[in-house]
């Protein structure tokens, strides 16, 4: 049974549950891992996380369905692209199928935290590792913590999905060859400065460009992009440097499959923006934000969507996939994981 809460007005922060599960890599392998309930980290004022942030890290959620079962939304991507971090970071990778068992045994051990169907929260999961022991000369740390929490989060839009207003950063969030298709904690330290900046000046998000060229869009600091094209097409920007995002891969199969829209995965050039229909940003939190209006310095470039509500092909794409979730759709094969029924 969910327990007693306030469903609807629990925001977006941190609140302990139950049991998280922790796993630690020592002498070149992995222990068994265990649920604990012990919230805290206890670690060398040295450790390799604190000096040279080799950390990464995933986010997914849990859901309550329409017919009652609790389940999660292909954490085996979540596994898979963790592996690519930590890879990327000279971590141990965490087994992905351990990965998703342990994804598994969190939200069994916190069910009492899994939202009920139709309040609009879920339960967000934050699969993590990073290096444990003391680092002081520049290399890859020896022994690592990963780890699984879960934190209730509330209805990400309250009262409706408005369209949002956002900026075209003249900073930029990740270099060509360099850590931005990874799920790296630095890549976030680095653009607190320029969200900060941007909420100042009346932004709700910057529009990264890739750094080489400043022609091309790439993605926001924490979502890739989705546009629509006036006649229905779902384009999305395709570089090196954005993170792969799994709700805009999902949506691009749900456009296809679902929809029967025609989907394209290249280059998007700011010059051409405003020969879109919709435009949205996508990620777990959200699922789709809608973008109003993208201020390029003098240029506005304002969607016939408009500032009071999604665009039409947004909606659908967002109801459908919403509905695929919380098992009111049909889903592709493997792309939900019941945990309990
Ligand atoms: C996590 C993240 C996303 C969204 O990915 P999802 O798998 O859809 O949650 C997009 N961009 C960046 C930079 C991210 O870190």
């Amino acid at each position: 049974m969910p327990k007693d809460i306030d469903w609807g007005s629990l925001g977006f922060g941190y609140v302990a549950t139950d049991k998280r599960f922790v796993a630690n890599f020592k002498d070149g392998k992995w222990d068994e891992g265990t649920l604990t309930e012990d919230a805290t980290v206890t670690m060398s004022e040295c450790a390799g996380v604190l000096q040279y942030a080799q950390t990464c890290f995933e986010g997914l959620k849990a859901y309550r369905t329409e017919d009652g079962k609790v389940v999660c939304f292909r954490p085996d991507l979540n596994a898979s692209r963790m592996k690519d971090s930590c890879e990327k970071l000279k971590m141990p990778v965490f087994p992905e199928d351990k990965f998703v068992d342990a994804v598994v045994e969190v939200v069994k051990a916190n069910l009492d935290w899994v939202p009920p169907y139709g309040s609009g929260a879920t339960l967000y999961l934050r699969p993590y590792e990073f290096g444990i022991n003391p680092v002081i000369g520049v290399k890859p740390a020896d022994d690592y913590q990963f780890r699984i929490f879960c934190t209730p989060v509330g209805p990400y839009f309250k009262g409706g999905a408005k369209p949002i207003v956002i900026r075209v950063s003249d900073l930029d969030r990740a270099a060509p060859h360099g850590t931005g298709n990874i799920k790296a904690g630095l890549n976030y330290a680095m653009s607190l400065y320029n969200i900060v900046d941007a909420h100042e000046a009346g932004y709700s998000e910057n529009m990264y460009l890739d750094p080489q060229t400043r022609t091309k869009v790439e993605e926001t600091g924490g979502a890739n992009f989705i546009f629509i094209t006036k006649d229905g097409t779902l384009v999305t920007p395709k570089s090196d440097s954005i993170l792969p995002s799994i709700t805009r891969r999902s949506l691009c199969i749900v456009a296809e499959k679902y929809l029967g829209m025609k989907v394209e995965h290249r280059e998007v050039l700011l010059s051409e923006l405003d020969s879109f229909a919709e435009c949205g940003l996508c990620g777990t939190a959200a699922v789709i934000s809608p973008v109003g209006k993208i201020v390029d310095h003098g240029r506005e470039i304002c969607f016939p969507s408009g500032m009071d509500e999604m665009g039409p092909w947004t909606k659908k794409l967002y109801d459908t996939l919403t509905g695929i979730q919380m098992g009111r759709i049909e889903a592709p094969e493997g792309w939900i994981k019941v945990i309990a029924e």
